[in-house]
């Protein structure tokens, strides 16, 4: 059976007591929770946005705690942040995407979050820099914390798209790789910025065998105090996640399990058969760099290179390939032939 994902939702921000314990109330009678979300101190792009309440919304956290019986989690930014959520007896807390980017913070959290038995979720940074996210998880690893999980809510854009955020999914399966006992859970409120995208995106990254969702939600969107655009009802995370297909991440059935090794094994055999093309193709150019060489002509020949790119394009596309791949591909190539020609 394919395990319903970690859920984690609640408000972007705290805003009153209210809104706080109603928003809880309907998520824990709708959908059940493992946290619930609220941002306490925001960390917002503008000066004159709404920064968040401060410590009083920490007590009205606390009540969702104590009343409700949900764990609850917020945003924490430096150390005394820290320090502060455990006097109102938070066991967990999330870096944010603009934090996570400065190691400087990371490590005053993860020092002040010593031996306070915090589960500690770490968003990616907004660029897409895999090192400072992978950095900030061995900071808190560091410390002795045991429960660390990652939280991929996308990377800025650089140009204008229909998500706020791209969701960039080759990252996060870079950290996979990279730390395979780091949890993944996804932010798709932060990817879509929109309501509208947020089914879509969950449901990729439980294709991904992401291990859950984050999911920003408020009692009433249109009058939210920040991410107005991006806040479910509970009502619509209710159906939201009745709509999601789970994913296991084991494949029980014996027939499908067959299937897969045996096209896998043909991927294997083509990924060696390309290797070994590569090799061939290598050797060649190192030839035709030691004829550069001796004749004293430059090893960058540009309209020979732009009809290879564009041939090269153009056939891939015929057969149905996508250009920027064959593009990118043969980039990288051609990248390092000009590498291996301009050694001695
Ligand atoms: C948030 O979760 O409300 C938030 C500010 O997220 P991020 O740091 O991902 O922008
Ligand atoms: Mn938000």
């Amino acid at each position: 059976m394919a395990k319903r994902p970690i859920l984690i939702c609640g408000p972007c921000s705290a805003e009153s007591e209210e809104q706080v314990f109603e928003t809880a109330q309907k998520l824990k009678e709708l959908v059940g929770l493992d946290y619930y979300r609220a941002g306490i101190w925001k960390p917002r792009t503008r000066p004159d946005s709404f920064e968040g309440v401060g410590e009083k919304g920490l007590a009205w956290m606390k009540q969702v705690q104590d009343e409700l019986n949900i764990p609850v989690i917020t945003e924490v930014a430096n150390a005394s942040h820290v320090e502060t959520i455990a006097k109102y007896n938070f066991k967990a807390f999330w870096i944010g995407a603009r934090t996570v980017a400065n190691p400087f913070s990371v490590q005053e959290i993860a020092d002040a979050a010593k031996g306070g038995d915090f589960k500690v979720f770490v968003k990616n940074p907004t660029n897409p820099d895999i090192d400072l996210w992978c950095g900030a998880i061995e900071r808190f690893k560091k410390i002795g914390i045991n429960e660390i999980i990652a939280v991929s809510r996308g990377f800025y854009p650089f140009a204008e798209t229909k998500l706020r955020n791209l969701p960039c999914w080759e990252i996060p399966i870079e950290l996979a790789r990279r730390m395979p006992d780091i949890k993944i859970i996804c932010d798709p409120s932060h990817i879509a910025g929109n309501t509208k995208y947020i089914a879509e995106i969950a449901q990729q990254a439980l294709n991904l065998n992401m291990a859950g969702l984050m999911i920003e939600s408020h009692c009433n969107p249109q009058q939210a105090l920040s991410d107005n655009s991006q806040q479910l009802t509970p009502d619509e995370v209710q159906n939201l996640i009745s709509s999601l297909k789970m994913k296991s991440s084991a494949i029980n059935d014996q027939n499908i399990e067959m299937e897969l090794e045996s096209l896998r094994s043909k991927i294997d055999v083509l990924d060696y058969q390309l290797i070994d093309i590569l090799k061939q193709r290598f050797a060649i150019t190192n030839e035709i760099g030691k004829i550069k060489k001796s004749r004293n002509v430059a090893v960058l020949q540009i309209d020979r290179w732009k009809k290879v790119l564009e041939s090269r394009s153009k056939y891939g596309e015929d057969l149905g390939l996508s250009r920027e791949l064959i593009a990118a591909l043969f980039s990288e190539i051609h990248k390092e032939s000009i590498r291996e020609q301009q050694m001695d």
